[in-house]
Order: structure tokens, then sequence, then C-alpha cells
């Protein structure tokens, strides 16, 4: 039987280069194989006036539903400033255990932080993101490993300090040698 699919959807126009190496390198972190959509989302409907920033949880519901044959995990890639209801920002979000997470380059810029412009740690960053969220999609939970990529953080230093994979004890977990 074939495998079934990772989905990464890129609903915000995202570079093909990119996305072609957050494939290639997400597919070798889960042995799966990956495949990359683009996809027309409206966010303004997700937009939140108050807190200027778009809900994760809505965003999350509709990727969710959207369907792909032979897809059973999908991760949409965002550009705008996405927040869960506990929390100021999220880097991103996923499910335990489901089929689907979100993921927003936003808070990752250099920029953002008064730092120079990096397309390069911006690309890092995203891929450990992905890689972190799609690690919960498949069960897995915050890892106290330092390097691990399923350590958590709260800000984009904690990013930096881990590394884009799972550790040993992780990769144990799903069953990957
Ligand atoms: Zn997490
Ligand atoms: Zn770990």
């Amino acid at each position: 039987m074939e495998k079934q699919s990772i989905i990464l959807i890129s609903c915000d126009h995202f570079d093909k280069d990119i996305c072609a190496s957050i494939v290639e390198d997400l597919a070798h972190e889960f042995h799966y194989p990956v495949i990359f959509k683009d996809y027309d989302f409206d966010i303004s409907d997700f937009y939140h006036p108050g807190r200027r920033q778009y809900d994760a949880n809505s965003i999350l519901k509709v990727v969710s539903q959207m369907s792909y044959p032979g897809s059973f995990k999908k991760i949409g890639l965002f550009r705008v400033d996405l927040f869960i209801p506990i929390l100021t920002y999220i880097f991103g979000q996923a499910i335990l255990n489901g089929d689907s997470g979100v993921v927003s380059h936003y808070r990752l810029r250099n920029e953002l932080y008064g730092l120079a412009q990096s397309k390069e740690i911006l690309n890092e960053r995203l891929k450990k993101v992905i890689i972190h969220e799609t690690g919960h999609m498949f069960g897995l939970i915050h890892c106290q490993n330092p390097v691990c990529v399923m350590r958590s953080s709260t800000y984009v230093e904690d990013i930096d300090q881990k590394s884009q994979n799972l550790c040993s004890k992780c990769r144990a977990e799903l069953g990957i040698s």
C-alpha cells in the first residue's frame, strides 16, 4: 500500500524554492512523502480588530477541512500574525495527534525585532516551526532535550538554539530509527 502524504499548503504565495527545501527536510524527518500545494486563502475573515491579529484556531479549522486525496497531515503556511486566546502570539499551532496545523512566518522575521533582515535565518526558523508542529500532529509532546526540534519555543532565540531535527527519544517514539 502506498504511504499517505503530508501536504504542505502555501496559503500566502511563499517562494517556491523555500517550499521545495521545506518539503525535502520534512520528508526526511518524518519518513513520509510530502506534497506541496498552493491555496488561495482569503485571510480577511479571520482578522480580530481588537487584537489586530488573526485567529489561529479558526484558520486551523479551515485547513482541517481542505481535502486532498491521500493526505493524512496538512500544514498551512501563512504570513500574518497569529494568536490563540490564551497567548499573545504563536509561531504555529497544531492538533496533537490531529490532521492539521498552521504556521506563520510573521514573528520569525528578524526585522520585527529591529535586526537586519535575513532570508536564511527566516527560512531556518520557518523550517523548525513546521517540523515542530508536524511532530505534534504525529503525537509528540514537548521535549526537554535542548537541541531537539520538539523543545518548546516562546521567543525566536529559543528557536535559534535548537536544531531542526528530532532527538533520538522523539524518533524512537515515532518508530523511526
Ligand atoms: Zn509545541
Ligand atoms: Zn526530542
